[in-house]
């Protein structure tokens, strides 16, 4: 989602001439801000090097076993899977829960799309649902109503997943309490909710699969990568046969299914391992950068930030705000673009799913309220790595449009 090439010298403060213009150029446009780029360490070199010095570089040897560890450790889940991806956990979530063709899988419209493109790629039919605009995650009293309608067409989807977005927690308990009452299990999608909590516990906890995400442009990377959580060791056994190529145990190649080739590379495993150790200050830190746009903008007409739900704490992985056009003087999109045109990389939340392309005929319920923060909401650089005077640069160019 986010451009490497850019983030490389972005993160480099020891290496300041090192920048991507260089000569007249760099002294003519400041550095670009990007959105949300990898925040390196330090010590992701040593890690990586232990692991080059003990030739498990593949996906297998000890530094995957200590990935898997140090999740369930920063979680609570008992049973971890380290995988190549946040999409790829997702796919092996649905896998495990036999999602077949035409069965249903309910999402949030409000979200990204690898939520449900595993699951469609296998056939599945997705309903969007819509978020509740005090939380800006799926909304549990639609989601109660659509499912006591399905009941009585005798349709019940497969699954239900619920999605963390922008580092809030999903109001998980109501949503295993209205799925509970059908027996309808529940993923839970927290690729954007890893450091974020729900009355005390860890996101995602409670579900009986949970996804996570370790991508550059997450709260903690492992340069790519991703992990599928659960409290069940059968659903997880499974998922690891199927993540490396559902070989059967025999002395020659045997398969009973197909299966992937899912699993995370060592070398990854010890850069998310060492991510990881810093989960907390970095949601500290996130938290920190969001007090200081709001402290910075909040004289301004017309600008309304993400709500924080009442039952946990937001890691606030992006900043996100809503632009009333009227008051605030200007819309969205003129605000994005002259952001652009200060250097400062800002983007729309989340197009909702049921408005794609590809979904524009997905049975939906709802959607008003997904709708309208498209319309209006923005997402603000918010990496760990930005410096105080790169975040006044963003505010200085926000309060600039707004007198403009
Ligand atoms: C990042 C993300 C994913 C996918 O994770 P990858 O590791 O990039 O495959 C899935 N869902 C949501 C909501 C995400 O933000």
């Amino acid at each position: 989602m986010i451009q490497y090439r850019h983030c490389v010298t972005f993160l480099a403060p020891l290496h300041p001439a090192a920048r991507p213009l260089g000569g007249l150029a760099a002294e003519v446009s400041p550095r670009r801000i990007h959105l949300s780029p990898p925040h390196l360490t330090g010590r992701e070199a040593a890690a990586l090097q232990a692991v080059l010095d003990s030739g498990w570089v593949a996906p297998a040897g000890p530094a995957i076993p200590a990935f898997e560890a140090a999740i369930g450790a920063v979680t609570g889940f008992t049973q971890v899977l380290a995988t190549a991806s946040g999409t790829a956990a997702l796919h092996l979530a649905f896998r495990v829960l036999d999602i077949a063709p035409g069965d249903e899988v309910w999402a949030p419209g409000f979200t990204f799309v690898a939520t449900i493109a595993p699951a469609v790629q296998m056939g599945a039919v997705p309903r969007f649902l819509d978020v509740d605009a005090g939380s800006w995650t799926l909304d549990p009293d639609l989601l109660r109503r659509e499912l006591r309608a399905a009941a009585r067409r005798g349709r019940l989807p497969r699954a239900v997943v619920a999605v963390d977005i922008y580092g809030q927690a999903a109001e998980l308990d109501a949503i295993l309490a209205a799925c509970g009452h059908w027996g309808v299990p529940v993923v839970s999608d927290s690729a954007e909710g890893l450091g974020a909590t729900i009355r005390g516990r860890h996101a995602g906890r409670g579900a009986l699969l949970a996804t996570l995400s370790f991508n550059g442009n997450k709260i903690v990377t492992a340069g790519g990568g991703g992990a599928l959580a659960s409290d069940d060791p059968v659903l997880i056994g499974r998922a690891r046969h199927l993540a490396s190529h559902a070989k059967d145990p025999a002395p020659h190649y045997q398969h009973s299914a197909t299966g992937h080739a899912y699993g995370l590379s060592s070398l990854l495993a010890a850069v998310g391992r060492v991510q990881l150790a810093d989960l907390a200050p970095r949601v500290a830190a996130r938290r920190a950068i969001f007090a200081r746009y709001a402290a910075g903008l909040a004289d301004l007409p017309g600008l309304s930030f993400m709500p924080e739900a009442p039952w946990g704490m937001a890691t606030r992985w992006l900043t996100a705000l809503l632009v009333d056009p009227v008051r605030f003087g200007t819309d969205r999109e003129a605000l994005r673009e002259s952001l652009d045109a200060a250097g400062v990389e800002s983007r729309p939340v989340w197009k909702p799913l049921p408005l794609q392309p590809i979904f524009r005929d997905a049975p939906a319920a709802g959607g008003t309220v997904a709708e309208a923060l498209f319309a209006r909401g923005l997402c603000l650089p918010s990496g760990t790595g930005m410096e105080a005077g790169d975040q006044d640069r963003v505010i200085t160019a926000i309060r600039d449009a707004c007198r403009a």
